[in-house]
């Protein structure tokens, strides 16, 4: 069956190498992930075949013994694990932002001290705004950093933190001065590792979907974290620094997106030539033709754009807008079409012995995560108006 990699915009080593994570994806993922996920198991053997491709040092420069590879094959990497299992393309998602957050904004003491270790992964990382009283407005964090000699003293209370049973290290968004206006200046960054007095790691959240990868709470009391542990080495910086991460994050679950649509269209069609109603296959009625027609428009039209996102961060642009539209367009793109994935499968896509049923319901969590799709429009409309002043 003909598969739409898109990689004749992708230079030959990306080709090359998304070309054969998706090999793999068609041979050890797509086989096993409705088990791991029905099993809400996290899958140790998949996870390992990604650090045997190297995956978890993609972004990693070179000096630190990385890949060094481009957000563009970065994306189509995504595309193609979250064509085998969303969750897959979110174990790697906070590790890869995380590192760049660290290459981008880190002191010379943490890049050579985090990134060395990133690579095998002998660490992987999280990524830690959200509180249960702060979600989208990031700003209204309450957890507290109070230096006290050589360290932080931390407290506050975190959620939703995804890979947070297994990280190693978690870039933690607190307040150090919360009366700083704007409340953006107050705001630091820590690398927090586990075993810091204070700190623990609470209850994994069941959800909808998005299974196998753990997320979970985190508590902080008293918590003590080293100063050479604040991001940058200088209080109020971390707002900043986390947002251009989440620029990597966005990139991120737009390719997750797209390779979640993807997977739903390569089983709609094969099945629409399979499956005979009123005496001809149902590809041959002119409704599902028209149905297929317009899922596969959208999704190559989610992956231009989030190609376009991803050269643009590859560039050292800021890309706000373009990680925004990319996030917007392609998980939205995702939530319609695997619903009409599910329409043209009838009754059997319903069943959980396809897979459909997974897409539909890890789809919604791309539409929260990493900013819902009402923030990306405020962030998009921000960067417009910033672009077009007069
Ligand atoms: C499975 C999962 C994994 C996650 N992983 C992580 C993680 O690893 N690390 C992390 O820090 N967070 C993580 N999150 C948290 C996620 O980023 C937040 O859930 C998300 O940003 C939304 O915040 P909230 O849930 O507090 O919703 P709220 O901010 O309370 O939003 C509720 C509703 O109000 C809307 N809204 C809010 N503000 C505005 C506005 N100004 N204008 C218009 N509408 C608005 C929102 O769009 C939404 O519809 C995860 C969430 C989920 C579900």
């Amino acid at each position: 069956m003909a598969r739409d990699f898109a990689t004749d915009i992708l230079d030959p080593v990306a080709r090359e190498i998304v070309a054969s994570v998706g090999v793999w994806v068609d041979r050890e993922v797509r086989p096993t992930a409705s088990e791991y996920e029905h099993a809400d198991e996290f899958p140790e053997a998949l996870v390992a075949g990604m650090a045997g491709m190297g995956l978890f040092a993609i972004k990693v420069p070179e000096a630190y013994g990385g890949l060094d590879l481009g957000f563009e094959c970065y994306a189509g990497v995504c595309i193609e694990l979250a064509r085998g299992w969303m969750s897959l393309a979110g174990v790697l998602n906070t590790h890869v932002l995380v590192g760049y957050a660290i290459d981008a904004y880190g002191t010379e003491e943490q890049k050579a001290r985090f990134l060395p270790r990133m690579v095998e992964p002998d660490i992987r990382a999280a990524l830690s705004i959200t509180e249960p009283d702060a979600g989208s407005d990031a700003q209204a964090i309450r957890t507290r950093a109070v230096r006290d000699g050589d360290d932080y003293v931390v407290n506050g209370q975190k959620m939703w933190v995804t890979n947070g049973q297994r990280a190693g290290v978690y870039l933690v968004l607190t307040k150090t001065d919360p009366e700083a206006e704007p409340a953006h200046r107050g705001i630091s960054a820590f690398l927090v590792e586990p075993g810091a007095e204070g700190f623990s790691v609470g209850r994994k959240l069941e959800k909808l979907g998005y299974k196998g990868v753990e997320t979970t709470e985190l508590a902080f009391e008293d918590a003590r974290v080293p100063a050479g542990n604040l991001l940058g080495g200088e209080e109020g910086r971390g707002f900043r620094h986390v947002m251009s991460a989440l620029e990597v994050g966005r990139i991120n679950v737009a390719a997750r997106g797209v390779g979640v649509a993807q997977a739903a269209f390569d089983d709609s069609i094969a099945y629409a030539q399979r499956r005979v109603a009123f005496g001809k296959p149902i590809a041959q009625h002119q409704a599902q033709q028209i149905r297929l027609a317009e899922m596969a428009t959208k999704i190559r039209a989610a992956r231009l754009l989030t190609f376009d996102a991803a050269r643009r961060k590859d560039g050292g642009e800021r890309s706000d807008l373009d990680a925004g539209m990319a996030k917007l367009f392609a998980t939205e793109v995702c939530q319609e079409v695997v619903l009409e994935a599910l329409r043209l499968h009838g009754g059997v896509g319903y069943s959980t012995e396809l897979p459909l049923e997974r897409y539909y319901r890890d789809a919604p969590v791309m539409v929260i995560a990493e900013g819902t799709s009402d923030i990306q429009k405020i962030v998009i409309a921000r960067a417009l108006l910033r672009d077009h002043a007069i």
